[in-house]
């Protein structure tokens, strides 16, 4: 196969990013926007020696499973890859990205018939409480709002996104609408002028609150609480206008210093029966309707029966650890960003889970210590994966339960074998849908002692 060949090809199945996979004469061909059971008109844009990427020329017979995407702006934003594809074959596809990945990466064989169903949402739109928008000018020096186009800084103009929960959608025009009425400058990547740098819009789901962050090049603007008193009056659930200082030439959106301009400077929101107060900079999963799908998953396979010590490796906020407080005899959450372990202690006091505790560091380091003993352990890493020292230091301690939390079923199939090379075995595996219309899925994996029975 050559750069540059041009194919007809059919597509067999979705891999872990997204893309379409085609198998001609059993070279793989990743091409994005397509869906299982397309036949395509494709040209090679890139070969290696066992694989390659295609762009779709011409879609010859649409597979079954294709859909309209609902979203207009869908060609050109690189936000969502898989609305092409029906909801229910999302689901189908996610659970066979994991079946894939614990057979192909961690060697698992009969492993299928423990993958369970993908827990999926009644409605997979609407879902996210945080809104990110850039700002840019455009030809003529207007604000202009939008998300990037596949691939590149070039904003594509849109007034709302279908992944939003309301009132995100209309806060965020509002505020566009306002910030060209007051003449705010939209800010230039490439010169480094202007003020208005991003939008970020917060809503609470079961509070009804929300929290607006202005993200600005300057310390403030002149009229920035004539601007927030307006937000406010038009949209009365906004219980904050905070400002963001952000001047240096970076891609994070955030900068380290925020102020209140009006109202709050946090809003109150729920994961299940869990209060949180979540401010412009706190983490806070942007799907709290399947957050708690996903800690009640958790909470199911822990076993917890209120004698136990539980560890939460990677804590965040906190969230999982006391999700499970009230049903072990005492959490610890290990958690490297000090705001966080922060944030995990104020959520603590907030609900008055006073067995749930907090320490700062990195978990390797804290592990090799020796001073930690748990019966469960939660464990919830980014995409990297685990550490063999991580993974050492687990299965010292010789904990009846590990459950895995996985935003990476590479990795997670990787880790798995690691652990149950050292006498643990797989009982559950299920994947949760917290990102509808993306490639991405969520995995929690209960594991055991071999020589343990469990009712899994
Ligand atoms: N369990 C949390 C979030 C997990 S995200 C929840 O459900 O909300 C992974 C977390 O791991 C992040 O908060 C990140 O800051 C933290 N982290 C990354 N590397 C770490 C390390 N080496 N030691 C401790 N925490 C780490």
């Amino acid at each position: 196969m050559q750069k540059g060949t041009i194919l007809k090809t059919e597509i067999i199945e979705i891999a872990q990013g997204g893309d379409g996979v085609a198998k001609p004469d059993n070279f793989t061909l990743f091409i994005p926007e397509t869906v299982p059971g397309d036949t395509v008109l494709a040209e090679v844009t890139e070969a290696k020696k066992t694989y390659g990427r295609a762009k779709v020329l011409e879609v010859l017979q649409a597979g079954p499973e294709r859909v309209m995407p609902a979203c207009s702006y869908f060609a050109s934003c690189g936000g969502c890859s898989l609305q092409q594809l029906s909801y229910m074959e999302q689901l189908k596809a996610k659970r066979k990205i994991v079946q894939d990945s614990l057979t192909r990466i961690g060697g698992f064989k009969d492993i299928d018939h423990l993958v369970k169903p993908v827990l999926g949402m009644t409605n997979p739109w609407y879902y996210r409480n945080k809104i990110a928008v850039p700002v840019q000018p455009d030809s003529k020096r207007q604000l202009r709002t939008g998300f990037y186009e596949k691939g590149t800084h070039n904003i594509v103009e849109m007034d709302k996104c279908l992944l939003q929960a309301d009132p995100g959608n209309e806060i965020w025009q509002t505020v566009v609408f306002l910030a060209r009425e007051y003449g705010l400058q939209p800010y230039d990547e490439k010169t480094h002028q202007g003020v208005l740098r991003h939008i970020l819009i917060r809503v609470a789901r079961r509070t009804n609150e929300a929290l607006v962050v202005l993200v600005l090049n300057t310390q403030g603007f002149p009229q920035e609480k004539e601007l927030a008193k307006e937000i406010m009056k038009r949209h009365p659930q906004v219980v904050g206008v905070v400002k963001n200082t952000n001047t240096k030439k970076t891609n994070a959106i955030l900068g380290s210093h925020t102020e209140t301009i009006l109202g709050k400077d946090h809003m109150i929101d729920y994961v299940g029966p869990l209060a949180f107060k979540v401010s412009a900079r706190s983490f806070f999963q942007v799907n709290p309707q399947q957050a708690e799908v996903l800690y009640q998953v958790a909470k199911e396979y822990a076993g917890l029966t209120g004698k136990e010590h539980v560890l939460d490796l990677y804590s965040g906020i906190g969230t999982i650890a006391l999700y499970l407080a009230p049903a072990a005899k005492k959490v610890t959450g290990i958690e490297v960003v000090p705001e966080a372990i922060e944030d995990a202690k104020k959520n603590a006091e907030f609900n008055n889970l006073n067995s749930a505790i907090f320490v700062h560091g990195d978990v390797a380091e804290l592990l090799t210590q020796k001073k930690y003993q748990a019966d469960v352990i939660v464990v919830d890493p980014p995409r990297k994966g685990l550490d063999l020292t991580v993974i050492e230091g687990m299965v010292k301690m010789g904990p009846q339960r590990i459950i895995y939390v996985s935003c990476n079923p590479a990795t997670m199939a990787r880790d798995l074998k690691e652990i149950t090379n050292h006498g643990y075995t797989i009982r559950a595996v299920q994947p949760v849908d917290m990102f509808p219309q993306t490639p991405h899925v969520e995995t929690v994996v209960l594991m055991s002692r071999v020589k343990v029975n469990t009712m899994f």
